[in-house]
Formats: C-alpha cells, structure tokens, sequence
C-alpha cells in the first residue's frame, strides 16, 4: 500500500509569497530561525499525515462537496511558539468562513484515522522554524490581504534536502451560479 504526506492548505499567490520574504529579511533577525521558501508559504487547514491512496481519494470526494463562499484574510498578526519552534503570520480576527472550512477539513479527515494533533485550529503562515529562542517580533502595524476563493490538496517530500509541496487537487469556493 502507498502512503503520501498530505495536507489541505490554502495557497499564497506568489507576489505575496516574495513580499513576505522581503518583509521576513527586513523585520527578523538572521539568526531567528530557518527561513521557510517562498513557494512552500501557505496556510494549512488540515493536516492529513501519511495516508493510503485510499483515504486520500474518500477525502478528496468529500471535500468536492464542500460548498461554501469565499472570504479574506487579513494577515495582521505575527507570533513565536517556542515550543515547536515555529515564527508565524496570522490574524487577530479570523473569518468565520475559514474557521468553518478548516474545522470540517479538520473534522472529516478525523473520521479517516488521520489524527489532528493539535486540539484546535490556529491559523497561520509558518515563517521561520527552528525557532527556539526568544525571537524579537515587528510591531503590529503590517497587514496584507488574502482573498481567498479555493483550497487545495498537497502533499509534502522531502528530497534531496529540501521540503517539497505538490498540488495534488483544488476546489472553488464560491457557491457557483445556479447550484
Ligand atoms: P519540514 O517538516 O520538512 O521542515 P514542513 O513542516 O513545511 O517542512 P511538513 O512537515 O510535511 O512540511 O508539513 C506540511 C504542513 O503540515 C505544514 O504546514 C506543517 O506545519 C503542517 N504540519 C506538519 N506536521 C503537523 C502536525 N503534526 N500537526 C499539524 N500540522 C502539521
Ligand atoms: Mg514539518
């Protein structure tokens, strides 16, 4: 049986992608932790883990029949987590559409064995990882809008050194017209 590493993420367009990497060098020090690429920049709404084929495909169904409209994130807020050593983009007021989506990815990939590790769901763009000590924030003032109208199914390789993110599927999330 094959397994992937799978996840279902929001992606960043990648001006914003290269705009946040301008901001990261600015605003972090270079010893702050290990910059995460560009093209890897995205917001996770469920983590899957390793799964079958089989699985994949279940969840897959199911998220097709997700229908719900899109909404914006404001991306307002930056936090360090010690512990995983995770530095972080998020936002002070999350949508509920997002809470909504993320909570149902969440929730159906439960219900096929894939375990979720944290017990609630904490938006957020992972910037930096390693990021054990204690890591000088920006100030609050920055802000980019993220509009959100699909979601996307990844998987995650690691090779030859690098972390690698493929799109394997992706939804719409506007309610089309006359459905
Ligand atoms: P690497 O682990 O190679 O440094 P990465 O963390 O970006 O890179 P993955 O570990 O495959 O790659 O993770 C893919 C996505 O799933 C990331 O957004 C990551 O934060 C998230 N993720 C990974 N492990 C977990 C977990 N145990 N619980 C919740 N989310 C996770
Ligand atoms: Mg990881």
């Amino acid at each position: 049986m094959t397994t992937q590493r799978l996840f279902f993420a929001l992606e960043l367009p990648a001006p914003l992608q290269q705009e946040l990497v301008r901001w990261r060098a600015e605003n972090f020090a270079e010893d702050a932790g290990r910059p995460i690429a560009a093209a890897n920049l995205h917001l996770t709404l469920a983590f899957l883990g390793e799964v079958s084929d089989e699985t994949s495909l279940r969840l897959q169904q199911l998220a097709g029949r997700i229908s719900q409209p899109g909404f914006a994130i404001d991306l307002d807020d930056a936090g360090h987590w010690p512990r995983p050593g995770v530095v972080w983009l998020g936002c002070q007021r999350p949508p509920r559409g997002l809470l909504q989506l993320a909570n149902l990815l969440r929730a159906q990939a439960a219900r096929h064995g894939c375990a979720q590790s944290a017990p609630s769901f904490h938006p957020h763009v992972t910037l930096l990882r390693n990021a054990a000590h204690k890591v000088a924030l920006p100030p609050r003032g920055f802000h980019w809008r993220l509009d959100v109208s699909h979601f996307v199914l990844c998987s995650s390789r690691f090779e030859k050194g690098q972390t690698r993110y493929q799109v394997l599927a992706r939804w719409p999330l506007s309610t089309p017209k006359g459905d």
